[in-house]
């Protein structure tokens, strides 16, 4: 997809600058539907398309990225446009800088045609918790696009953009992408950075790409990848670090070779025991696992016995952070104030206006979660919750170094369903935890993790697609692309 239309560009079939008029009418045109975009920047894309055009008319060698229209999910900011991250608290909030990931996207020429919907802060599964809209599946629109990226995805999904960023805590770039039937990855914690990203849960956030194909993956993939000194997580492919030296940075795109003849997958058998996984999503994961099979992978029975306290863990830690990193929207050094709105008398103290914000202009779920994590985070429980939920973290990825040594990658359902209908879980935010089962792991481990598209089901005369998700070992995304790829164009 990428590559074709580098090459019109390059040879000159078509501009940047109509390429990019033609998806903001298709924009115009499906999005009072779908609702996928927060804002759009039409002026500010078309500049950045004319730019590249005149690059490329100039004889200039352009990157495979240039002049290629693309949505940034509303987390990650860019100098002058709005970052909202979903929620009301933000909704005056304007960007002063760029995250590192858009400075090296500006570099070569990316088109950003708007800011896509997301769950408030990036909390949530199905996009419902969004201060602003509900985003639909564009497969059924009755149905969500997953979440918390659900923008980025139905964005793609509905051609509104070639291709799009999100951000993955537990699962919202790979959930979404599933219900969607796109490419979504997550990329190995410290491979991408984060400055610009709003922090949700710091210690698994990670920015990556949604795309139509595996192969655009990789390409987005090796333009956002790499060391960066505003994140001193960040580390290079290989996971050593960079700092003070000149990383020469590496290229996902060129080794997909789609042979997985020496590859090693592991099936955990706790993913497929009765429980909550769908049949359907069952018996088409089952047969992917056929078609590697058939297209010489060894596939290999294992066991993840921690993997069933991933959920509770990933449900202590993340609110914890969350609690911590949500400190600052208070009206004060961030966000809506409340000081405006009020009478204030010579009773109240600077607390008053940090409450009466916060109580204002801060979503349902953000709070549960802040209130969760304070308590997980409190004195008195600090041991019991937030110490525990470390040790298990510990042993999880133990038990991923040891799994490893065995086989190279590890294969599973991305999601137990296929996307489900809108409010059919807002009301139990259990049940909707439920639905990131699968993808927490990766981030508690920090290992990277895709979800490919595996076949649809049929429900209610409409086609939704499911999702398959691999997950490797820490910096080897040439070969969990690569793998994904075989199923891919087989
Ligand atoms: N759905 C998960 C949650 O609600 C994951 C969110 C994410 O990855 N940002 O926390």
């Amino acid at each position: 997809m990428i590559r074709d239309l580098h090459e019109k560009l390059i040879n000159q079939e078509i501009t940047s600058e109509k390429l990019t008029e033609e998806y903001f009418a298709k924009i115009e045109k499906k999005d009072p539907e779908i609702g996928a975009y927060l804002s759009l920047n039409k002026e500010f894309a078309l500049d950045k398309a004319r730019a590249a055009d005149k690059k490329i008319k100039n004889g200039e060698e352009v990157d495979l990225l240039a002049g290629i229209p693309c949505a940034i999910k509303d987390n990650i900011c860019i100098e002058g446009l709005p970052a909202t991250a979903g929620s009301k608290i933000l909704g005056n909030f304007v960007s002063p800088y760029d995250a590192s990931v858009i400075s090296k996207l500006k570099e070569n020429n990316s088109v950003f045609l708007g800011k896509t919907n997301l769950d408030e802060f990036a909390m949530g599964s199905s996009t419902e918790n969004s201060a602003y809209q509900v985003t639909k599946n564009p497969h059924d629109t009755t149905r969500v696009p997953g979440g918390s990226s659900g923008g980025s995805a139905a964005a793609v999904a509905a051609d509104e953009c070639v291709w799009a960023l999100g951000s993955d805590t537990g699962g919202s770039i790979r959930q979404p992408a599933s219900f969607c039937g796109v490419v979504g990855l997550k990329p190995t914690y410290g491979l991408v950075s984060r400055y610009g990203l709003i922090a949700m849960a710091s210690s698994f956030d990670q920015i990556g790409p949604i795309a139509k194909t595996v192969e655009d993956a990789a390409i987005i993939l090796t333009r956002v990848a790499g060391c960066d000194r505003k994140d001193v997580t960040t580390m290079l492919a290989g996971g050593r670090s960079a700092f003070g030296g000149k990383s020469a940075g590496t290229i996902y795109e060129d080794r997909l070779t789609g042979d997985v003849d020496s590859i090693k997958i592991g099936v955990p058998k706790e993913y497929f025991a009765e429980g909550g996984l769908d049949k359907s999503v069952k018996s088409l994961v089952e047969k992917a696992i056929k078609k590697y099979e058939k297209l010489g992978a060894e596939i290999v029975g294992i066991s993840l016995p921690s993997g069933e306290y991933a959920l509770a863990t990933y449900y202590i830690i993340m609110p914890s952070e969350v609690s911590s990193n949500l400190a600052r929207f208070d009206g004060i050094r961030y966000g809506q104030s409340i000081e405006k709105e009020i009478e204030i008398d010579e009773n109240m103290i600077l607390r008053d206006i940090y409450f009466k914000s916060r109580a204002k202009y801060l979503g349902k779920e953000v709070k549960r979660r802040i209130m969760l994590g304070t308590y997980a985070l409190s004195a008195g429980y600090y041991d019991q919750y937030y110490l525990k939920a470390q040790k298990v973290r510990a042993l999880i990825k133990k038990e991923f170094e040891q799994i490893f040594k065995k086989v190279d990658l590890i294969l599973g359902p991305t999601a137990p369903t296929p996307a489900f209908k809108i409010g059919e879980k807002t009301e139990n935010p259990l049940e909707m935890y439920l639905s990131d089962i699968y993808t927490v792991t990766a981030n508690i481990a920090g290992v990277p993790a895709i979800s490919i598209p595996c076949g649809n089901v049929k429900i209610e005369g409409k086609e939704l697609p499911v999702g398959l998700q691999l997950a490797g070992k820490w910096f080897r995304e040439k070969e969990l692309l690569s793998t994904a790829y075989a199923f891919e164009k087989s």
